[in-house]
């Protein structure tokens, strides 16, 4: 049996997460976040309170290290040693610090067998950075995803809002710029759209807008 992959990369607060998530129940396919492995990773740095930018101080953490995947509801959920750190490694703290992580080599190799794997095992929709060009390059369906910045500012401060937690909308797009760069200039699989990529700019769609583009998308490439 062959499996189908779908692979959405783009900047931070594109609506990545929650449009792959929308797309793999819809199709029923494996929806996989894999921002959230790499902020698993940045968790347990945290956790041992050392420095998320130090390769010396977080490739030792590698061995060993146990991060298991669930689903819940159909919902993911992250295990580090065994606890549930779906909410943790949310927090504000955490992002930084898993962009960090992501720019080491070795992090990305540690991660690179672990998301193929999840692609041998099931049809997925999988959503990153590096989907299209590094982890799935064979990929049925490639997305680049990207909103202005000042669109994902306004949209993540919504969302931490509506979460009850205190924020500011110039806070958080320096920190989205940040990321970008970050995320854009690393010098190992740096975030940008795979050249047989199709590209979907979400800034001035709306939830329900940028769903029926991305099935559109979908369906001419895989079909109905
Ligand atoms: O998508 P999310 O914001 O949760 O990802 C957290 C961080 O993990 C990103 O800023 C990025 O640096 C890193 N990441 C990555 N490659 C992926 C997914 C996430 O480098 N495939």
């Amino acid at each position: 049996m062959s499996f189908k992959s779908i692979a959405i990369d783009g900047p931070a607060g594109a609506g990545k997460s929650t449009l792959a998530r929308k797309l793999a129940e819809k199709l029923g396919y494996i929806y996989v976040d894999t921002g959230a492995i790499y902020r698993t990773v940045a968790l347990k740095v945290l956790w041992e309170k050392a420095d998320p930018a130090d390769p010396a101080q977080v490739v030792p953490l590698l061995e060993g290290l146990e991060i298991h995947m669930g689903y819940e509801d159909g919902v993911q959920k992250m295990y580090l040693e065994g606890e549930d750190v779906s909410g943790a490694i949310r927090r504000h703290k955490v992002s930084g610090a898993a962009s960090q992580v992501s720019a080491i080599p070795e992090v990305r190799s540690f991660l690179l067998e672990f998301q193929r794997r999840l692609a041998r095992e099931s049809s997925v929709v999988m959503d990153g950075r590096d989907i299209g060009t590094v982890v799935l390059p064979d990929a049925d369906v490639k997305i680049f995803l990207t909103a202005a910045p000042e669109a994902r500012a306004r949209r993540r401060l919504l969302e931490l809002e509506q979460r009850g937690e205190a924020a500011d909308y110039e806070a958080i797009l320096h920190d989205i710029r940040e990321r970008d760069y970050q995320d854009e200039h690393r010098p190992i699989a740096p975030l940008k759209q795979a050249a047989d990529a199709l590209l979907l700019d979400t800034t001035d769609l709306d939830l329900g807008q940028s769903m029926s583009c991305l099935l559109s998308l979908v369906k001419e490439k895989i079909g109905p």
